[in-house]
């Protein structure tokens, strides 16, 4: 079961919810396949709102493939989770944290994906979308993103966290897009 009710009918939050990938069998254990990057994955999927992680801790996996060569996405994970693949090149580095630009538009792809697999949105290939269609998907995506990232630094008002902007989003865009050109040679 995702989630109990308490006596008055509030929505309690599983108390292991965040327990770090660290520990075998915890959810984030199960949800993370990030290797290094775990850590700093589980600190993007805090930003989520706690009923929204909680409702989907056990509906969603992340891989990334920075740290090997390749791998094989298994029936029963295909089958149980929405499966959410970062880029390597979108990975913060090692020592980056959440008041730097890196990190920040990480967590934002971490937002951005989610939000497209809880709104269970189509794939613009395989269910032959039109152009509209997927623009007001991205739209949402990107709308909820931003959403639940802004309302998060709002919580904890940090002076060295400051909300996400569109602006800040366009130019780390700009920066992940030169990287993909310069690897893959450019059209
Ligand atoms: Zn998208």
């Amino acid at each position: 079961m995702a989630r109990s009710s308490t006596r008055k009918g509030k929505v309690s939050i599983d108390p292991k919810l965040y327990q770090s990938s660290m520990v075998q069998g915890s959810y984030f254990n199960r949800m993370l396949d990030c290797g290094p990057v775990n850590r700093m994955a589980e600190i993007a999927l805090a930003y989520l709102p706690p009923r929204v992680l909680d409702e989907h801790k056990e509906r969603l996996a992340f891989v990334c493939m920075a740290h090997r060569d390749g791998t094989r996405l298994a029936q029963r994970l295909r089958a149980t989770r929405e499966i959410i693949v970062l880029s390597e090149h979108a990975l913060p580095d090692y020592n980056s944290h959440e008041g730097r630009r890196d990190f920040r538009y990480f967590i934002y792809i971490v937002l951005h994906e989610t939000a497209h697999a809880i709104r269970k949105h189509r794939s613009p290939v395989y269910d032959s979308l039109e152009a509209e269609e997927i623009e007001d998907q991205e739209k949402e995506a990107d709308e909820l993103a931003l959403q639940w990232f802004n309302a998060h630094i709002a919580a904890r008002a940090n002076p060295h966290l400051p909300p996400l902007t569109r602006e800040e989003i366009a130019q780390a865009q700009a920066r992940t897009q030169k990287i993909m050109l310069d690897r893959i040679g450019g059209a």
